[in-house]
């Protein structure tokens, strides 16, 4: 018999948040638990998360639009090694790239959870699942879609 590795989730302590004027309605909207990502209100792109504005148009014209969750992994790894003894007990797990359904332009760096390793792949649909910590941030994280 096999046995079946899932992708855990990383400890807290390995994200620490830092805000700014650019990216704080996106963490309101994480507490939420509404995935709100920044849209050019000039030429419709999407900005990159943290941008001060587009880079189509140079317009600071910034709006908040609310995404499903949905999309797709763009690339992951796999880790399985504690590089840190806090993260004994958190291997393996998947640090990926998450292209948003719809969205051009911007990319979410997050983390595949509770998954078989096996499963996850390079177009791999997902969709988000909130993480709250202790400290009152939420994290979206994002696991498989079953076809
Ligand atoms: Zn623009
Ligand atoms: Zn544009």
């Amino acid at each position: 018999m096999s046995e079946i590795e899932i992708a855990k989730a990383p400890p807290d302590e390995l994200f620490q948040l830092e805000t700014d004027t650019w990216t704080e309605p996106y963490w309101n909207g994480c507490k939420d638990h509404i995935l709100k990502l920044p849209k050019c209100g000039d030429c419709q792109h999407y900005v990159e998360l943290g941008a001060s504005h587009c880079r189509h148009c140079l317009s600071q014209n910034i709006e908040w639009v609310e995404h499903s969750g949905k999309g797709k992994v763009y690339s992951f790894t796999i880790v399985r090694f504690p590089v840190i003894p806090s993260l004994q007990g958190s291997v393996p797990y998947v640090p990926a790239v998450i292209e948003l359904e719809g969205v051009d332009g911007l990319r979410l760096i997050s983390n595949v959870i509770d998954t078989p390793l096996s499963d996850i792949d390079v177009g791999s649909e997902v969709c988000v699942h909130w993480h709250d910590r202790n400290d009152g941030v939420s994290l979206p994280r994002f696991k498989l879609i079953k076809p």
